[in-house]
Formats: structure tokens, sequence, C-alpha cells
């Protein structure tokens, strides 16, 4: 195809390469491959009236100029006229067969917008077409498909058509799973995207409400639960200790703690448990928001798999993060005669080996991803809890499923994922929900002051430091240097302890060794410094009651997520807390949108949510990081019905029919499924 045997001046990509890059590579794809949005070309408009019309129109006419112009740049630039008026064609980026086609004299139809350019009506990039006189018109609407670079929209629309041609699709779904939902097969759906008929309802195609389109959002979200699901199966083949326990171990912890259980965590640490007793591995994602108690539920499953006679791997993104989890386990195991082992990166050679030898045996060993790393062998591993979770990238999540055969897992994030995220991308894992935080915690008053405030801040600090409460001072995210992250930190560090001299101010940032960070958040911990100046590296988990109001300087610098995090490491006491926002004007769009919702909500799902609306399911999940091929037509949002009904499908189509979901889930993600197996 394409082989003309002209000698290419260029070396240009091939139409397989092309098409490769679209991942086109098998005649399902090409089908699956639907149009962006279609155009109108039943009718064409007198070129006099077109240039005084808005939007997208289509126009017939004689090319009667046509050049290369080179002011300001390069670019193509014809003359169109008809009986009734002529307007110009504007073409920036153009390719020799575009002007080959614009040759003076010849007959062409023009799909474009119209704009009043210097030179009256102008159409820039219009799609063109050669036609000799009276070519009929289409009768119905024609689709506009997402294409690359070299790759005309005529060359697609033809090879898509061909593709059209000969045998249907099979079908995977059930005829009556069909008539239930009101939906059209597969190949009638596909063959109605791709050539509508002439009476459509131009609206609801554009829109993607058309029945059409659902059939093949919910086909695509189909093939996701099918896949997840069946990962999820896969698991249950696997082989894992069951943790039996009479519940003493847990009780004795519970009947030690100054409070009560939420019913939310009553209701998780009943969901884990009985995982936990299963013979294959537990995969549960633990959700709450900041401050909701992930940490006791994760201790009360310990406890199920300690007195089981099992190991617990208990693993943090960051050194201060597992050194908190450290002294709050061991508070509340050591009356309980667990021993605890302790495992970072950063330790000694001579030492690591110690702590090594001692997390062989240790009932429960708290560390950073140096629980995973070599030299670390376990002896009866039967549980790992893996902390804020989303920060662990996926190969390391792998490696702890690969230690130790196959352990139970429980995930906690405080990243609340909306539902309907998580029935789609989570649909390989059992969810916790902890939607209700301890009682008797005062709501965190957010503030938002433009940078020029500065002196009113630094006053209330002052005020609140008098008071007997203490204060985090958080550093200005600099993204694309580590180093200026660092010299920030300092600098902020130097003009605060000249600003404030009777305070006690303290510095922590992720540069600091290990024996230093230690004493910089022990100190703190212990209230003999009133002011601790941080790197985002006190993000996740730090706990300390007293500490009621938080500054973040360049607020509008930080992710939605971050600075609900980061808000959420006061208001943990019974004081009342405050978090400041300094931003400095001008603000960007997006960033004005990001202060508006997080002065606004304290509930980190309704957080989430709108971050998902703000950014996408892509970049909400980190979907580059895990590589989990994305969505092409469902909307989560306006899909969520869909999303339920696939979830539902995918389970009555797997026991009965795996080969039709095998099938199913090939269509749609073969060659690309390497990548869901995480
Ligand atoms: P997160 O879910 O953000 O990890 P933590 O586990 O750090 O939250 O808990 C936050 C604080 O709440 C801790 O000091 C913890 O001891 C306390 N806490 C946990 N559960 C309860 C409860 N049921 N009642 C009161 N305080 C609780
Ligand atoms: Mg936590």
């Amino acid at each position: 195809m394409g082989n003309d045997q002209k000698p290419a001046r260029k070396k240009s990509p091939n139409l397989q390469d092309k098409l490769k890059r679209l991942n086109l590579t098998r005649r399902e794809d090409l089908l699956l491959h639907l149009p962006l949005r279609y155009e109108d070309e039943t009718r064409l408009t007198p070129i006099a009236e077109a240039a005084q019309s808005t939007g997208s129109v289509q126009v017939e006419g004689e090319i009667t100029d046509c050049q290369i112009q080179f002011r300001p740049r390069r670019q193509l630039v014809a003359r169109l006229a008809d009986a009734t008026g002529a307007l110009t064609l504007r073409f920036i980026h153009f390719y020799p067969n575009q002007q080959a086609a614009l040759t003076m004299g010849n007959r062409v139809r023009c799909v474009g917008e119209i704009r009043q350019g210097f030179l009256g009506a102008e159409m820039v990039h219009p799609r063109c077409r050669v036609v000799l006189p009276d070519t009929p018109l289409p009768k119905a609407l024609t689709p506009v498909y997402p294409t690359t670079a070299g790759l005309t929209q005529s060359a697609l629309t033809r090879l898509i058509a061909n593709a059209l041609v000969g045998q249907p699709l099979t079908e995977t779904l059930a005829a009556d799973s069909l008539a239930q939902l009101r939906l059209p097969t597969l190949w009638d759906a596909l063959n109605f995207l791709h050539r509508p008929p002439a009476d459509v309802d131009a609206d609801a195609l554009d829109t993607r409400r058309h029945p059409a389109w659902r059939r093949v959002k919910l086909d695509e979200l189909l093939a996701q639960q099918i896949s997840l699901r069946q990962a999820y199966r896969a698991r249950r083949e696997i082989g894992a200790p069951k943790l039996t326990a009479s519940g003493a171990l847990a009780a004795r912890l519970v009947s030690r703690l100054p409070f009560a259980l939420t019913a939310a965590q009553v209701r998780a640490v009943s969901e884990i448990s009985a995982d936990l007793a299963q013979p294959y591995p537990m995969q549960r994602l633990l959700q709450g928001d900041v401050g909701a108690g992930k940490t006791l539920v994760a201790a009360l499953a310990a406890c199920q798999a300690i007195e089981a006679g099992w190991q617990v791997a208990f693993m943090a993104p960051t050194e201060i993060l597992a050194e908190q989890h450290e002294l709050k386990l061991r508070e509340w195991f050591a009356v309980l005669n667990v021993e605890i082992a302790w495992l970072s990166g950063s330790q000694k050679s001579k030492l690591k080996q110690a702590q090594q030898a001692a997390a062989r045996t240790a009932s429960l060993v708290v560390g950073t991803h140096a629980l995973i790393q070599e030299g670390v062998d376990y002896e009866r591993l039967g549980l790992v809890i893996i902390d804020e979770q989303h920060r662990f990238g996926v190969q390391q999540r792998l490696a702890l499923r690969q230690k130790g055969g196959a352990p139970h897992q429980l995930m906690m994030s405080a990243t609340p994922i909306p539902r309907t995220l998580a029935m789609s991308y989570c649909a390989d894992l059992d969810v916790s929900v902890l939607d209700e935080l301890p009682p008797g915690r005062v709501p965190i008053r957010t503030r938002l002051a433009r940078d020029g405030r500065r002196d009113e801040v630094m006053a209330y600090v002052r005020k609140k430091v008098a008071a007997g409460r203490q204060v985090y001072w958080v550093c200005p995210l600099i993204e694309e240097s580590e180093t200026l992250q660092l010299q920030t930190a300092l600098d902020t560090h130097a003009w605060l302890t000249e600003a404030l001299p009777d305070l006690n101010i303290g510095l922590v940032h992720g540069r600091l060794k290990p024996a230093e960070k230690q004493a910089v958040m022990a100190a703190f911990v212990a209230g003999t410094l009133d002011l601790l100046v941080a790197t985002t590296v006190i993000e996740v988990g730090v706990d300390v009651p007293n500490a009621s109001l938080m500054v973040i300087e360049h607020a509008e610098r930080f992710g939605l997520s971050q600075l609900h995090q980061l808000r959420g490491r006061v208001g943990r006491g019974a004081f009342e807390s405050a978090c400041i926002l300094l931003y400095a004007d001008p603000l960007s769009q997006l960033a004005r949108a990001r202060l508006k919702i997080i002065f606004e909500n304290t509930d980190g799902f309704e957080i989430a949510r709108q971050d998902l609306r703000l950014r996408g399911p892509g970049e909400f999940i980190g979907s580059r990081q895990s590589g989990m091929p994305l969505l092409r037509y469902a909307d989560l949002e306006q899909d969520a019905d869909l999303v339920e009904t696939a979830r539902a499908l995918a389970e009555t189509m797997l026991t009965p029919t795996p080969e039709q979901a095998d099938q199913h889930r090939e269509r749609w993600l073969g060659g690309r499924e390497e990548l869901l197996k995480t």
C-alpha cells in the first residue's frame, strides 16, 4: 500500500509505522478507531454567505491563485472563488500533496471555520478535496478521525472503510444482556459510528450519548474489568497462609487505647480479618482521609498475623514516616510483648546487617523500601502492610509480592480515590473505606493570603507559639531543581530565625542525614522546637497533635492532593487549627481553581473528585508511572453507570464463558495488555 516507487527525498515513516504509532495493527484496531467528531458536509454554502458566517462551513469553488509566501513565515496561501465571491485558504504546515490539490483551475471542496483575516474572510487549514463538477454531496455526516503526522484523513478513512467490509466482528455479549441494556451489537454500533446514517441526531453523536457510543464505551470498560478481574482471580489461585487467630492480641491492644474505634475502623478491621483467614493472598486497599486512623487498623491486622505465628512487614515511603510508625507501633506493642525490628535504607552496613538479621525473625518489621531489598530474608512473612501505597512504584510493589511467596497485602492510601475511578482502575483490589474521622476533631480553618501579607502571618505565628502551640512552615516546591529546593529551605530557615529570634526554629529536608532528621523530628515531637521549617518531606503521615498551624509558601505550586495531605498534618489534636496558604500573584487559571477547591473543601473525597475533574484520570492515578492504559472513549464521570454495568457483566462473563471474556479482552487490550499486568 502507498508503495509508489518515487525516490523519497526525506526518509519518512511508511504507512505501517504511522499506523503503529496510532496502535492500529490489526483489523479490529482499525474498527475500534472511532471518530473524534463529525463534520457536516451534506450542504454547500455559497462563498459570499460563508464569508459572513461563523463556525464550520463547506464551500466549493475554483482555485484562482496559489503560492508559497514567506512572510511572516513560510506558508501556502490560495484563493478559492465561486459565482458569489472568494476567500483565502491558508496553510502554515502543508504537504506536497496538499499543494498539488490546490493547483490553479482545480475544483475544490473545503471544510473549515471562517475567520476574518487581514485580507478578508479566510480558512486556516481547511480540509480540501479535489472534485469534478456536480460531484454529489454526501448524505450523512462525515467522521473525523484522530490521526498522526503524515497520515491524511482520507487515507485513514479509506483504511477503516476497508476494515468494515467483510466478516462482522463476533459479538461477545449475550443477546439477553443486550436486550436488557437496550444496546446494539458491537458490529452495528461500529458501523453506525463510522458511517452514521443520514437522519442521525448529530447532537447525540457529538455528546457521545447515543446508544451506539454507549455500546462502545461499555465494551471498553468491560475489557478493562475483565482484565483486572482475571488478574484478581489468578491471584486467588496462589496459596497464602491462613492467618487465623482468636483475636486476643488485638483485643488487648484495643483495651489499652484511650479511645474507642470508629464504626468505620471496626468495619475495616473485620473485612481485613476475614481476608487474612483465607488460603489465598489478600489484596486490599484501605482508603481513608488524612487522620482517619488507618495506622491503627493496620496494627490490628498485624495483631492477627502475629498471633497466628507469622511475621508482618510494615513499609512506609519515607524515613520520617517510617520512624513515626515505629514510635507509634512500639508504644502500642511494647506492652503486648511483640518484638519490633527497624530497617531503613540508610543504615551503616554493619548495623544494617544486624538489623537484617533481626528482621529475619522479628514479629513486626517496620521501615522504608529497604524492607524489600536484597539481603532481607523473612522466615515466615505472612502480611505486608504498605502505607501511602501510591507513593511506591509498580516495581517496588512487584518486588514485595515476590518476597517470601505470596504474603497477604494491605495497602493504605490517604489519597481518596473517587468511586468510579476505584472501580475501574482498582478493580483487581478489594477496597475498605474509612469514611469517618474520629470524633472530636476541630475543623481546620484554611486561609488564603497574598504573599505581601507576610507580616500579618508572622504576627499570627507569634501568637500561636505564645499560646503554647507549634507551627509548620512549608517551603515552596521547586520541581525543576532539588538543589534550588534545598537552597530555598535554607534561606527560609535563615530569615525566619532572624525574624523570630525568640522562637526555637528547626529545619528538616530530604538531604539531612537520617540521624539529623531523626533528631529534628524528635525535638519537634517533644515540643522543644516551636516552629519547624520543612520541605514536602513532611507531606505524609507525620503526627504531632500539638502542631496547630501550618503555613505553606507558594501554595499555588502544589497539587491538590499534596495540599490536602500537608494540611492534614494539623488539626490532629483538640486545638483549633489553621492552615495559611501564601500565594504569589498572578495566579494561573489552574492554580486559582486549585486554591479555590482547597479553600472551600475539607473532605478528602470531595477534593479528590474535583481534582479528577480538573486533571483527568491519567494524571490523577499517575498512570504514566503505573503504566495503566487509559480509557479512550468512556468517561468515568459521565459514564459512571456503565462502569457499574461493566463490573457486573465481567463477573457474569468470567465464569460460564471464559473464552468469550478472553476474546473480548484481547479485542480491546491485545498488544497493550502487559501494561495492565502490574
Ligand atoms: P491516617 O489515616 O492519616 O494514617 P493516623 O493513623 O495517623 O491517620 O491517625 C491519626 C490520629 O488519630 C493518630 O494520632 C491516631 O492515634 C488517632 N486515632 C486513630 N483512631 C482513633 C479513634 N478511633 N479515636 C480517636 N483517635 C484516633
Ligand atoms: Mg497515615
